[in-house]
């Protein structure tokens, strides 16, 4: 079987979170945007695990979860995820077999205390985590790798130098993308995972990155396998330029400069400001190549943008206004959810509903999109004319 999946969110017990990330409200809207599987994040979080455990049923010991099916017809399923954050402040991403393994997982880790966020600040390194992981038959890898505050590679040079041994996959992150990855030869041998990483239940934040992949069978050992063998049919997400630090730049007046010119300077801006490296810039210094070497089973990257704030843009309007929002509704009324959209609905029936989205779900569908770039912390933005 083929899925849409979203292996990464946060629920509203993380900081920075929506209220509205609970489940029902998650399994609501995941449906619009045309997810069969999101995360539940957070899994270490006592009050969290509580909520799921009242509002999930899971299906035949599968460890995939749904909810009351009258919440939300043919809704998505959830399967038992949590970020964590090691002793070099790098994130790591936990796929976990069910809610009853990721309570006894708890005690296991050495932490000050494991409910202070959703995503846990852990005492251990990355080996000592992946340890656990394993013990408990988790799939475990980095997230958001490039990331240049809690990614892996702010930290090392290599994968090896962190886990002493192979995760089971990479998670690109909003700032990147395969070409860009597949420039750093250790990076063939991994699956690589879209995910949103989102923080509210909106479709234009959940799903606004995720994996199209293949499954023998909905159930945690279907999606460990699909992962292993790289049964990933497509990545889709950001255009890496849209990133907050795609390219090198002030986080205080968001100059961007070039990564030397910015390593000349100390890393200090001209207006006093910090200068962040970017996440092109960190690759450049890893890259075993110029230009992407993809692997023979690297599936293709599409990009996409969420649907409600490609109605923002065309018509001017706030994404959370009557007008876009009329819009939308209208749209997934007549061609099923968003993914639809954005990625299957042909050209001329959006056109009939809507010329100007037409033509901008026309130029990014052919990679055509104008992107001033993301860096020192402002996300990238489309220039439409
Ligand atoms: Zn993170
Ligand atoms: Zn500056």
């Amino acid at each position: 079987m083929i899925i849409n999946a979203d292996l990464h969110v946060h629920s509203k017990y993380s900081m920075a979170t929506s209220k509205n990330m609970n489940p029902e409200t998650m399994a609501i809207e995941s449906v619009k945007k045309g997810l069969n599987l999101v995360a539940t994040g957070d899994a270490f979080h006592s009050k969290w695990l509580k909520e799921l455990e009242d509002s999930l049923i899971e299906i035949d010991d599968t460890g995939i979860y749904k909810t009351n099916d009258n919440i939300a017809p043919n809704n998505t399923k959830f399967i038992t995820t949590t970020e964590l954050e090691d002793n070099h402040r790098i994130h790591h991403l936990l796929i976990i077999p069910s809610i009853e393994v990721a309570w006894q997982m708890r005690d296991e880790f050495t932490v000050k205390n494991m409910d202070s966020d959703g995503r846990p600040k852990i005492r251990m390194n990355g080996a000592e985590i992946m340890d656990i992981a394993r013990e408990y038959d988790c799939i475990i890898g980095p997230a958001h790798i490039f990331t240049p505050w809690t990614g892996l590679y702010k930290e090392y040079d290599s994968i090896m130098e962190c886990y002493d041994d192979k995760p089971d996959f990479v998670e690109l992150g909003l700032s990147s993308d395969s070409d860009l990855a597949d420039t750093i030869e250790e990076l063939w041998d991994y699956t690589f995972l879209t995910n949103s990483d989102s923080h509210s239940p909106w479709p234009h934040r959940i799903g606004r990155e995720f994996n199209k992949m293949e499954l023998d069978e909905l159930s945690y050992n279907g999606l460990r396998k699909s992962i292993k063998d790289n049964n990933i049919i497509e990545n889709y997400g950001f255009d890496p330029r849209m990133g907050k630090y795609h390219e090198t730049g002030c986080i205080q007046c968001h100059k961007i400069y070039n990564i030397h010119d910015a390593m000349a300077r100390n890393m200090k801006c001209t207006c006093g400001g910090r200068i962040k490296k970017g996440v092109k810039g960190r690759i450049q210094e890893l890259a075993s190549y110029d230009t992407p070497q993809h692997p023979s089973n690297r599936p293709p990257y599409q990009y996409l943008l969420p649907l409600s704030e490609l109605l923002s843009t065309v018509h001017d309007k706030g994404v959370t206004t009557k007008y876009v929002q009329t819009r939308y509704d209208n749209l997934l009324k007549q061609f099923g959810n968003e993914i639809e959209v954005l990625l299957n609905t042909p050209i001329e029936s959006i056109e009939k509903v809507d010329p100007l989205l037409s033509k901008v779900i026309n130029s990014y569908r052919n990679n055509g999109l104008n992107v001033n770039p993301g860096r020192g912390g402002q996300y990238g933005t489309v220039e439409y004319n």
